[in-house]
């Protein structure tokens, strides 16, 4: 990282997206709790990406976080194919589990959102359980509507964490951080999706055959084949990296 605080960044189609490794990320986001930083931190995939290309307000959101991490193997892949290689794959799911670790010495508070009233239940039980130093400041489940947003930030809000994890899909979980980031001033906003399914237990990872083969896509893809229409976005993302190549990384 530079001596400024800065994390360097590479472009991809216009989104900053991190070039730093998990313990910079983590040394990063931890002065930023230290310094009360606001920071939304999305975990960029290919799926995401072309997202934001296919629709402005969810470029804008992506382009307004404070810190985009390459969490999709696509996006590690499109970055080393343009020669401005990221240092690694910094996976949402292990960020969560570093940012933990990391804050059991200083007893950060946590707040957790979405997923079913069971699997919070569970994951805020496990969590604790596994990382005893940190404090769980609150915790809900992530199946409201718009009508009950106050409610949420003021409980939210009420719990003074330091971490805000949000649970609920890609489609609404960022645009929910966006829209209320400048209110909840959290030092770390991160959505992670399927997650606490993960550490509830209720649903796996994909094994560490498919994630050394670069393929937690395709396990899940096996596991819940509806999810081929949204995935069709990774071809296509890897031929518009191909086709754009000089495109790809340049600033605009
Ligand atoms: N989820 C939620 N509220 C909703 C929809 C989904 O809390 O209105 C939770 C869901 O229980 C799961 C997580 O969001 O724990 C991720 O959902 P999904 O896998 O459908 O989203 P994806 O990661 O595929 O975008």
């Amino acid at each position: 990282m530079k001596a400024d605080g800065v994390i360097p960044t590479v472009p991809i189609f216009g989104i900053r997206v991190s070039k730093v490794d998990m313990a910079a990320t983590v040394s990063y986001l931890t002065d930023a709790i230290r310094d009360r930083a606001a920071h939304q931190v999305i975990t960029a995939n290919p799926i995401m990406v072309m997202a934001a290309l296919e629709n402005p307000a969810y470029m804008e959101i992506m382009k307004s976080a404070e810190l985009v991490v390459p969490d999709g193997t696509g996006v590690v892949w499109a970055a080393e194919y343009c020669k401005q290689p990221v240092a690694e794959r910094v996976a949402g799911f292990d960020l969560l589990h570093e940012l933990l670790r990391t804050g059991e010495s200083y007893n950060w508070r946590v707040y957790l959102l979405g997923s079913t009233p069971e699997v919070i239940r569970e994951t805020a039980s496990r969590l604790q359980t596994g990382y005893p130093g940190i404090i769980i400041a609150g915790y809900r489940d992530g199946y409201f509507g718009p009508e009950s947003d106050e409610e949420v930030l003021t409980d939210i809000l009420e719990a003074k964490p330091d971490l805000l994890f949000v649970a609920r899909g890609a489609d609404s979980q960022e645009p929910w951080i966006a829209k209320h980031k400048a209110r909840l001033q959290i030092p770390v906003m991160m959505g992670v999706g399927g997650s606490f399914d993960v550490i509830s237990g209720k649903s796996r990872r994909a094994p560490k055959a498919f994630q050394k083969l670069r393929a937690e896509w395709l396990y899940r893809l096996l596991k819940e084949p509806t999810r081929y229409k949204r995935m069709l976005a990774l071809p296509r993302f890897a031929v518009k990296v191909v086709r754009e190549k000089d495109k790809v990384t340049k600033e605009q």
